[in-house]
Order: C-alpha cells, then structure tokens, then sequence
C-alpha cells in the first residue's frame, strides 16, 4: 500500500479521500489555490501545496504544477477526485511518465470512453443495449436532419465531447433542427473544444439509472448495484438514492451484467460508473434500458451506494491503484436498507437557481450518526466564491426502507441551518415532502412536473418568527448591556441595563423590522423575571429564552422552540427549521452600531452593490444618520453613522459592487 497520496482537488471530495486515506495510515497532501490557502481540505491534509491562482484554469487544471507538487512531496500516487484533470486521459499517462501511480482506470479506457460517440459505437459490439439513433461520423446538417427524420420526434442532439449537462439540445420538429444542430456544435466547440454530435431518439419518460462498477487489475469486476438519479435539473443532479425504487429484480441483474460486460471489454481497472437510461413509459422492464455514457471516476453521488453496501469506494480505490485484488467477489455483495443523497448548493431558488457568493455566517449541519452522513469542504465562517462549484455540502440518509431513509432526509434537512448565503434547502425539503416523490413517481421530468409545488411564493414571516426576531434583538441587547457594565466602574447603574422599563421609564418598546417590503412594527413589553411580550398581527406572544452561539432557545406561549439567529449589523436572518426569513431591523437607536469598522471606518457588512450614497465628504453627520445604502441579495442595508462626527473619505461611489468587509467610508468623531 502507499505510504503518501497526493489529492489533486478541493472541496469535498478531497476531504472525502483524506479522511478515508487517514484511516488507512496513509499520508495526504493537498494542492490548493490562492483562494483556498484556509480551506477545510488544506487544514485537514497532513500537508499542502500551492499551485496557483484561484481559476482553475491556474491551479486545479494544471497538470504540471500538480505533477510538481506530488514530486517535491514524495507522494507516490495521485487521487484525482471528480471533475477537474479525473477523465483526461493525458494527465493519467503524464503521471506514468513521472513514475506516480493514477487512482484511476488505465488512459486507454478513458480514452475509450471519453467520447459519447465512440463509446456508443464500443457498447453496440459489445452487444450492451444503446440508445436508438446515429453516431457516425457524417456531420452533414441535410444527412444528420435526414437520420433524425428516420429517428422520429422528439430528436435529442448531443455534443459527443459535453458533460454536465452541456451541449445538449431537444428538437422537436423537423423545423427547428438547423437552429438546434448549430447551438449544439457551438457549445460543443466552445466548452468542449469538439463540434461532433450525435443523434438520439428522446425519450419522453426516462428514469436516470446509473450503476457502480469496479474493476481490479487482475481480471476481476463487479458491480455495486444501481443508483437512480432521476430527479434532475437542467440534466444535472438534485437527489440520488439507492437501491433504485421499485427495480425489479431481473432488471437489476440485466443492468448489472450488461455494465460488468462495458468494464471488460473496455479493460477497466477501478470505480467507474456506467449511465443508463431507462425508458418507463411502462414501468421499469428489464428490456427497456440503454446505455448513455461511462464516467472514468468516482462519482459524485458514491456516498449512497457505500451505506447500502457498507463498503468504501475509496478504500477500494486505493487498494485497485496499488495492484491489490477487489476486496470482494459479486456474490459477497449485498443490498442493505436505503440511503438518499441531497446535494446542498449555496444557489437561490428563487432566482432561478443562481449561485448565491459569500460568507458562511453559520453553518450548522445535522449531527452525524448511523442515518446521517455529512460530506462537506467547508466550515461556519468560510467562503462561497464565484470560482468553484458551489455545493456546501451533501447530505445522505440511510434507513432500513425507502419511508424510513425519507423522513431521515425530512428531519436531517429541516435541522440545517446555514445563514450568509441563499442555499436551496427549501428546495430540497419541498422536493422531500412532495408526495409524488414519497410514492417513487419518477422521471427525469420531475422537478419541472412539480416545479409550482416545489418553488412556493415567499411566505411572510409570521407572528412565530416576529416574535422570535424580537426575542433575539432582546437578549443581544442585554448581554451587550450586562458587558458593558462588566466592564464599567458602577456595575450597578441603571443605564447599563437594556431592560426597556429601566431606560425610558416606561416598560415597553417598539421594535420595527422590515419583511421584504412589509414593515412589522411590533411593541415589546418587559414583565417581569426577563420575559417579554410581543403585541403580532394576531395577538401577543409571552416570550422568553437563551441566546447562545447563534442559537436561540425559546418559550412562546409556553412552547419550546429552536432557531438559529445571526446578525450583520442590521440585517437578520431567523432559521427556523426548514425555512430561513431575513428581516431587517430600522433602529435609529442602535443604528451603525455592528457596522463600526476599527478607527471610524465602516465596512461593508456583506457583498453588495452601493445603491445610494447620501452624503458628501466633509459633511457633518449626526449619530444615528443613513451614509450609504447597501444592496445585497435584493434586501437594502442602509449604513449609519456610529456617532456624530464629519465624513472624512468616501471609498465608493453609487453603482459600486464591494465584497464584505471593505471600507466604504472613515468618519472623523473629534475624539
Ligand atoms: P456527476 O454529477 O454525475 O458525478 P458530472 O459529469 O455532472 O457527473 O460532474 C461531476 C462533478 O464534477 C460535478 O459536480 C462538477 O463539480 C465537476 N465537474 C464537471 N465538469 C467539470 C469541469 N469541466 N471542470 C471542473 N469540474 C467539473
Ligand atoms: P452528461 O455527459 O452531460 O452527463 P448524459 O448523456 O449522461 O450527458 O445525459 C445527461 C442527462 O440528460 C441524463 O441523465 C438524462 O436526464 C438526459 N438524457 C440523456 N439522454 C437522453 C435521451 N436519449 N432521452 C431523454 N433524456 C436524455
Ligand atoms: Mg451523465
């Protein structure tokens, strides 16, 4: 076995092989980018190397520098992880030349693979079933148009050379071929440098069927069942589960045989993963399945098929890479229970999906256990940035069925709370809670079947949440407060106290948040022993609790209830358990008060853009005053004065876009 192992990737999927190797007595080095020098791979590797600027055209792509990099550390083999250099063929055989061992299957069968085209061509000798269609090499747009013709519609084109999803275009008359041919050669050339399509029959009610392959270089393969992967978005991803539901048995063998069969003939050695897609249109039926493409690596959703086998993939990787035999024979493997995997990205849902940058304020995942697996890059307090993929974490549940594994995912997901970026957990819970999805009514259409179902309107916060918002400002009040006084000479003065009837006499408050657009002003009154009262829209709520590290535990009306609380000057987020609201507090009282940079400079509380900026240089300010307005995540944060003073620089100027934490502006207070 390898005494040290270089992992040529980032994220969670390097902390994945890192943690496996570690278990293994092998030593890890991590490579990384400018932009992950903090990251959690770095620190968990027993050692790490820089290799570049954070586009990973600059650093995870460089094969050279990761060469480099595995030289001048002694390791002896290179584990690739998923996307980046893991399926270029180019990059296996450099590592031979270097005398390192590739964690992965021989150049030749990557190669093999590496265009859809050829691999079909490959699989139809092998007699595996493909999908009805053409893949030659005529490119002719009045041939291809004439070979989709003898297909029949709907057409699927495809660029041999895409992944992820990409190059891929549904034509579903002769009309609109020529328009949909080009934009396939396009993407195809642009992202994957490879103009070539192939043409496809589209099939209108698929199910995504994948199974894990491994093979070992002593002539050995077998497979690790299926997954199903059926509930994607745009051709990618969103839940996996396995067993497949609902697979009948012989099919599960067919499937399994016929993905063993494409390992061989191509003389793989490794984990692989052969995609098939099953036509249902009539149920699942053991002749209605093709095969789609073989992806040369472990893949993303691996986890799943671990908890039903009870095995390592990872384990089994190395053991592969370093001219051991499989640990185990086709008959040693069995199916146990059911595990789901949920992919949870920092992407807003509600605007179509779009990557959500920035600071991972808090990241609570659900605790770890026998039914609940947490893979993650990341930690409260890192960064989503715009240059990697940006999945925080995936999250996997196992129970002894499918009903059981489900409510696991309900409860797992609806315990996550991660506030400084949008995620879309609401997605997944929605996705979750779906009764189609409960009752395994499956197709590749789903989401976009459901998608009024599982993209609600956003609910204005309720009397709950309120009250739970004013609880919190209550007791940071307080503590700040009880702080103060700790630290002043009269630790008894009323004024150190935050209690509303000791300030202003008259035992009550008034709190004003803002709901999107809707304004919630709610009166708080103080009674006695600590506990409040907050006047909703619908009555008023006894309040009462604890604030620690970000989580609130609270009495309303005599109920116990959890949320997490996170607060950016004025700008707060409540996690309750599966829904995040963010309010905005307007307090002139406190106003500024968490904005105050170090010397009288205020920074930017998260990224945005400067909408407004409401004072000049050089102009006197009164403590409490709006400067700049902020827009971030379309909510308005608007930037006060911490004290009356004169604005001595303006760093930016309305229109600006600035990340969290820079300067906007220095006041001079006359101090
Ligand atoms: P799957 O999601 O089934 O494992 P994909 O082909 O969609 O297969 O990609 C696997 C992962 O690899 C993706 O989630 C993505 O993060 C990463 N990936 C895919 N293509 C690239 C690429 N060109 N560069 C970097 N990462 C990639
Ligand atoms: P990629 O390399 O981008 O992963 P695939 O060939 O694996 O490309 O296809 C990705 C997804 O596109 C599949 O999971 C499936 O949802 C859909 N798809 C692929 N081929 C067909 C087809 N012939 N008919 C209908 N949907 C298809
Ligand atoms: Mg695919």
């Amino acid at each position: 076995m390898f005494r040290k192992i270089l992992i040529a990737n980032r994220g969670e999927i390097a902390c994945r092989v890192i943690r496996t190797a570690r278990s293994m007595g092998i030593a890890t080095v991590a490579v990384y980018s400018d932009a992950d020098a903090q990251a959690r791979h770095v620190a968990m590797a027993d050692s790490a190397i820089h290799i570049g600027p954070a586009p990973v055209s600059e650093s995870y792509l460089r094969a050279d520098a990761i060469i480099e990099a595995a030289r001048a550390s002694g390791a002896e083999a290179v584990h690739p992880g998923y996307g980046f250099l893991s399926e270029n063929a180019e990059f296996a055989e450099a590592l031979a030349a270097a005398g390192l061992v590739f964690i992965g299957p021989p150049a030749s069968a990557i190669r093999a693979m590496g265009l859809k085209g050829a691999a079909k061509a490959l699989m139809e000798s092998a007699k595996v079933p493909v999908v009805p269609g053409y893949h030659g090499d005529n490119q002719d747009a009045d041939f291809l148009l004439g070979q989709a013709e003898a297909i029949g519609w709907p057409v699927l084109i495809k660029a041999v050379a895409g992944g992820g999803g990409k190059g891929m275009r549904r034509v579903d008359k002769a009309a609109d071929f020529a328009a949909a041919l080009a934009g396939a050669q396009r993407e195809g050339a642009g992202s994957f440098g490879n103009p070539k399509v192939l043409l496809e029959k589209y099939l209108v009610k698929p199910r995504h069927i994948e199974i894990q392959v491994f093979a070992d270089s002593h002539g050995n393969a077998v497979h690790l069942f299926e997954r199903d992967c059926s509930v994607q978005r745009r051709h990618q991803k969103v839940l996996e589960e396995a067993p497949a539901p609902d697979m009948p048995p012989a099919m599960r063998q067919a499937m399994g045989k016929a993905a063993v069969e494409a390992a061989k003939v191509i003389g793989y050695v490794g984990a692989g993963t052969v995609e098939f897609i099953a036509d249902v249109a009539d149920g699942l039926r053991p002749d209605r399945f093709y095969f789609m493409e073989m992806n040369t690596r472990l893949q993303v959703e691996h986890p799943v098929t671990e908890m039903i086998t009870g095995q390592d993939l990872v384990a089994w990787q190395l053991r592969v890479a370093a001219g051991e035999p499989l640990p185990l024979q086709q008959s040693d493997l069995h199916i146990q229970g059911h595990a789901i995997e949920a992919r949870i990205y920092a992407e807003d849902p509600a605007k179509g999906f779009l990557p959500s940058i920035g600071k991972l304020h808090q990241l609570r995942a659900p605790a770890e256990g026998p039914h609940v697996r947490v893979d993650t890059g990341v930690r409260e307090g890192d960064s989503v940035t715009p240059f990697y993929d940006p999945m925080i974490a995936k999250l996997i549940v196992w129970d002894a069925d499918r009903a059981a594994a489900l409510r696991q995912l309900r409860r797992a997901l609806g315990s996550y709370r991660i506030a400084g970026v949008a995620t879309n957990i609401g997605f997944l819970l929605a996705l979750a809670g779906h009764e189609a999805f409960a009752a395994a009514d499956l197709d590749t259409g789903f989401i976009e079947r459901f998608r009024a179902d599982l993209l609600p309107d956003r609910k204005p916060a309720d009397d709950q949440v309120i009250a739970m918002a004013a609880l919190g400002v209550v007791l940071q009040r307080r503590q700040a407060a009880t702080d103060t006084a700790r630290n002043s000479a009269d630790r008894y003065s009323p004024w150190a106290s935050a209690d509303g009837w000791r300030l202003n006499d008259t035992g009550f408050d008034e709190l004003h948040f803002k709901d999107g657009e809707d304004d919630r002003i709610c009166r708080v009154d103080y009674l006695a022993g600590g506990a409040i009262r907050i006047h909703g829209q619908a009555g008023a709520i006894e309040a009462r609790g604890e604030l620690t590290d970000g989580s609130l535990d609270a009495v309303l009306n005599g109920q116990r209830s959890h949320a997490g609380l996170v607060r950016q000057g004025n700008d707060l987020t409540i996690l309750c358990p599966g829904a995040s609201h963010r309010l905005l507090l307007v307090d002139p009282r406190d106003a500024g008060d968490e904005d105050v940079g170090t010397g009288g400079a205020l920074a930017a509380p998260m990224p945005g853009k400067i909408v407004q900026v409401l004072v000049a240089e050089g102009a006197a300010v009164a403590k409490g005053q709006a400067l700049m307005v902020l827009e971030a995540m379309k909510m308005e944060h608007t930037i006060a004065a911490p004290a009356a003073g004169k604005v001595s620089k303006l760093h930016y100027a309305a229109g600006d876009q600035v990340v969290e934490g820079t300067t906007l502006l220095a006041i001079e207070t006359g101090e």
